[in-house]
């Protein structure tokens, strides 16, 4: 990676400039720079689905066999039109085919030229099979014997549909929990259908299929979890909630259980914690910046509120756990109140709400703070009495951390209003505000890299050049490669290992106050803290992509909906060439 820091010599000018023809020569040879190309030769628009986002359920509108004959790919539908990757610029007759389709579907057809990684992308989509199914899956994170003992397990289980008795059930969860263990996944999901039992693992916070279950096994299962997570076994028709313990490797693993009822029988979802997660040092959470910078300021102050903000799973939980380790220390009293406690923490007084409501949040942080601490977490505020509290705590020298169920930092403010917080208490109490998502980091191990087009880098630099100078970060003069995942046995074939927040974070600082205290709106806010030096969560996720830790659909999934990368996309879609075509009473399918 090439980045252009200072320019303020001459011969680090003379580098930056043999860098460049360097890469010049690169990119002419490169086979996206040659596709684009190839576009404008045949009046079509350009496209990397490398960085474009392949929509899954989109590519399954055509059969594996159509994309295959057409040399096309389905990959995204978007106010009446249908987008259409094409790698055969020729095919004439695969055109017209799929011309006819988009207009069945009563949309309209948009052609763009792909090139073979780019389609191939796509069309990885119709290889994606249960993990059972693909052996290759299993070679994974499993190794030698223990590979070998999971997949033998394994097919017993499903062989043994015809005499279930044969299997002692708790060898059955083992075998499932061990399972998921070794995937590295969060959670274990049993949903039931008509025949028989869906098992999925969630690895990385994607969903993955891991076989059916015969209902047979899937009856003891469901009992054998109910006996051991101390819940009602004759009880079918509620949610229940329970845990338990087991060991494995020498490593403590807490199991939280929910069961919920269904048409077609109870569904379970087990949680595992295994506690890394509450130990990511703060360096490696995904901050940069002054972003870091920031959050590292504030949360060395004896006192005010760190609002971390996103949807459930976004990670703002482990967040806070992180800063509130890099804080705790012997002379400090810490005291949580959460919502269950999810990880043990050494040295801090963890409560817990209770279910029957007679500690909730609110009451229990009242407690908390006749305790006399100097460090309060509230899991999450979401009521007026504890928005209340948690803000008085904040204003009385105590340092408050908590999480809020907003999209953005800038939406945390009118949130705190809706549960009647005043202004003046929000800019005097909250000390910082941030809002995060999670991406997906690439595999190391198995990630490739390719030269991007000219077009993709200028579209890339566009979005980055907003940034303010003053987020400290330093933005690549060039983009001379990107990266894309590819799949290997450390990442289970999905090319990705491990998760990272992107971030947005502004601190409450004069002109923030002034501007809230002022009663301005959610989008004046943001566009202050952008101007005040806010990386948005799209922005950081784009660095994370140039650094080649993470992909665009990754931030695609997760930031989505940011103006900026609906601009970025904007950008990558429209094709001046074409508009001028168009201009000269040409269409852009006329080859
Ligand atoms: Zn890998």
């Amino acid at each position: 990676m090439v980045y252009v820091v200072h320019k303020d010599d001459a011969s680090s000018d003379a580098n930056a400039e043999y860098t460049s023809k360097v890469l010049d020569a690169l990119r002419s040879r490169s086979i996206e720079e040659e596709t684009a190309l190839a576009a404008e030769k045949h009046g079509l628009r350009y496209l990397d689905l490398g960085i474009y986002p392949v929509d899954e359920k989109i590519v399954f509108l055509l059969t594996k066999e159509q994309a295959m004959s057409y040399g096309a790919a389905l990959f995204q539908k978007d106010k009446g039109k249908l987008r259409i990757a094409l790698s055969e610029p020729e095919n004439v007759a695969a055109r017209t085919a799929l011309t006819t389709i988009a207009t069945d579907l009563g949309l309209e057809p948009e052609f763009f030229l792909v090139s073979r990684p780019s389609i191939e992308k796509a069309w990885h989509e119709y290889d994606k099979k249960p993990l059972i199914e693909n052996l290759d899956f299993m070679h994974v994170t499993l190794k030698g014997d223990d590979l070998q003992k999971f997949e033998s397990d394994f097919s017993e289980l499903l062989e043994i549909k015809h005499n279930a008795s044969k299997i002692p059930t708790s060898r059955i969860l083992e075998i499932i929990i061990a399972g998921a263990y070794k995937l590295r996944s969060s959670d274990i999901h049993f949903e039931p259908f008509e025949d028989t039992v869906r098992l999925r693992y969630r690895i990385d916070g994607e969903l993955q299929e891991i076989g059916q279950l015969p209902n047979e096994i899937y009856r003891l299962a469901l009992s054998r979890v109910k006996m051991i997570s101390k819940m009602k076994i004759n009880i079918r028709d509620r949610s229940q909630d329970g845990h338990f313990f087991v060991e494995l490797e020498k490593k403590r693993i807490d199991v939280r259980v929910n069961i919920i009822p269904g048409n077609h029988g109870e569904s379970i979802n087990m949680r595992l914690l295994t506690g890394e997660e509450a130990f990511v040092p703060v360096e490696e959470l995904g901050l940069r910046g002054r972003a870091y910078d920031e959050v590292k300021r504030q949360t060395e102050r004896p006192f005010g509120m760190i609002l971390n903000t996103g949807p459930t799973g976004s990670g703002k939980t482990t967040t806070l756990y992180s800063l509130l380790n890099s804080v705790n220390s012997p002379h400090l009293k810490i005291i949580t109140i959460e919502d269950p406690i999810e990880y043990v923490l050494p040295g801090i007084v963890q409560t817990e709400v209770s279910k029957d409501k007679s500690y909730t949040f609110a009451q229990g942080l009242r407690a908390i703070v006749r305790q006399d601490p100097d460090i309060i977490l509230v899991g999450e505020i979401r009521d007026e009495e504890t928005a209340d509290i948690a803000l008085n705590a904040a204003l009385t020298g105590h340092l408050v951390f908590s999480t809020l169920h907003t999209n953005s930092a800038a939406a945390s403010i009118a949130r705190l209003m809706e549960l009647g917080a005043k202004t003046s208490s929000i800019v005097t109490g909250v000390s910082i505000f941030i809002a995060q998502r999670l991406v997906r980091i690439l595999c190391p191990k198995c990630k490739a890299s390719y030269v991007p087009a000219q077009k993709t880098v200028t579209a890339l630099k566009k979005i980055l050049s907003y940034i303010s100078p003053k987020a400290g970060v330093v933005i690549p003069d060039d983009i001379p490669l990107l990266y894309k995942p590819a799949g290997c046995n450390d990442c289970n074939f999905t090319g990705y290992r491990g998760r990272k927040g992107i971030f947005e974070v502004f601190p409450v600082n004069e002109k923030m106050g002034a501007l809230i205290s002022s009663g301005a709106l959610e989008n004046e806010i943001r566009a202050a803290a952008i101007e005040d030096g806010m990386l948005t969560m799209s922005q950081d996720g784009i660095l994370k992509v140039i650094d080649g830790n993470t992909t665009m659909d990754e931030v695609w999934d997760s930031a989505g909906k940011e103006e900026a990368l609906q601009s970025l996309y904007d950008d990558i879609l429209s094709d001046s060439n074409v508009k001028e075509t168009i201009a000269k009473g040409g269409t852009q399918e006329e080859v």
